[in-house]
């Protein structure tokens, strides 16, 4: 009987193609440590995010190839990690160390945008991922209410000769709200775009956030020229747009892509997240009702040629778990939980897709 060798595991393995990136395992670096003695194989594979999707189909896949190519009796142990990739520009600033920023706009206020925000955050940081959010919604900064952290006030600290805003940390999320900097919310209502790009800069570039793999921004609504101040120069990777399924939202959310793409902007539309999409009362858990009409994200996305990247239904649990400030997303094994972890999970997908995806012009 020939022994196993760690080159006819590195051989196996290059037969594995990463689902998304379309390259095999060995080719993309994803293969570490590898251990053989006798009929034990171990190696750890490094996926490109801990939100990955295609986990489990990778694990059998990696199996199945030491099974077929090398030994059917082999015992097997895969480590499962991630490392998540550095795609932002920043460098030499506070904001080197995040690896993603991602911003989350609507057309429309009120569709629950900042509740979507909240609920990624969170499913994001549960799969292992380290998780902050600028809370840039000068209109209804809502995000310290979501999280249960109105009342608290980011620390200053200094590091290295340097005064820095530590952002306020809860479920595992680190947050800076425009809402911690002001009195009340009209003062803020009132900021012009320069004004209030300038607060929001101080938010990335005055702030403590040490090493973040995803940092999400919750925008204010619209498309008016003040987020045009907002969402240039933070070096953005890309934007998920939520939207309701009803007319007037999703032609607000169609208007915030056509900015997102006009060349001077250009930042990549990661996808479309319907909110509200049907009411399912509890006591009646298996009946749907679309009352703000029937997928008309999906079709929105399907002509914009953008990802459906999820639907999330109108449930009042999720609206009461918003004013207690305990987001659904905390409840595990329930069926918002899992929606939004199914959601977190496409978006992390869809940025380790960036780099070979190309915008399209908005034609409509
Ligand atoms: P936006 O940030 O777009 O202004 P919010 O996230 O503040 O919207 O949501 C608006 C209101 O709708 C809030 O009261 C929130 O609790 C509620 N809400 C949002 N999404 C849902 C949902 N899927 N089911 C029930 N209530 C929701």
């Amino acid at each position: 009987m020939q022994a196993i060798t760690n080159e006819q595991v590195r051989d196996a393995l290059s037969n594995v193609l990463d689902p998304d990136l379309q390259q095999d395992l060995i080719t993309l670096n994803m293969v570490e440590n590898i251990q053989v003695e006798g009929k034990k194989v171990a190696f750890t594979v490094v996926l490109t995010t801990p939100a990955c999707p295609m986990k489990e189909q990778i694990y059998n896949a990696c199996k199945n190839a030491i099974l077929h190519f090398v030994d059917k009796d082999a015992e097997v142990d895969i480590t499962m990690t991630a490392q998540v990739r550095n795609q932002t520009s920043q460098q030499n600033n506070t904001l080197s160390k995040v690896k993603n920023i991602i911003a989350i706009a609507s057309g429309k206020g009120g569709v629950g945008k900042s509740t979507v925000t909240a609920n990624i955050a969170v499913a994001l940081a549960n799969l292992g991922a380290k998780v902050g959010i600028v809370d840039a919604d000068i209109y209804g900064p809502s995000i310290p209410i979501l999280f249960d952290v109105e009342n608290e006030k980011p620390e200053v600290k200094e590091i290295d000769g340097k005064s820095y805003i530590l952002p306020v940390e809860n479920y595992g999320v680190k947050i800076l709200s425009i809402g911690f900097f002001v009195q009340d919310t009209n003062q803020a209502i009132v900021w012009r775009g320069p004004m209030a790009s300038k607060a929001l800069q101080q938010l990335f570039f005055d702030a403590y956030w040490g090493e973040l793999d995803y940092l999400l921004i919750d925008l204010p609504p619209g498309t008016g020229d003040i987020h045009l101040s907002l969402v240039s120069g933070f070096g953005l990777n890309g934007v998920v747009i939520v939207s309701t399924p009803q007319k007037v939202a999703l032609a607000d959310a169609r208007k915030g892509i056509g900015m997102f793409r006009m060349p001077q902007i250009n930042i990549p539309i990661l996808g479309i997240i319907e909110n509200m999409s049907y009411f399912t009362p509890a006591e009646l858990p298996a009946n749907k009702y679309y009352i703000f009409g029937k997928d008309g994200a999906k079709q929105l996305a399907e002509e914009l040629a953008i990802p459906l990247l999820g639907e999330i239904p109108l449930v009042q649990s999720l609206r009461e778990s918003c004013d207690i400030g305990r987001p659904a997303a905390l409840q595990e094994n329930t069926l918002l939980a899992k929606a939004f972890e199914q959601v977190a999970m496409k978006v992390a997908q869809q940025i380790v897709l960036l780099p070979s995806k190309k915008v399209e012009p908005i034609t409509k």
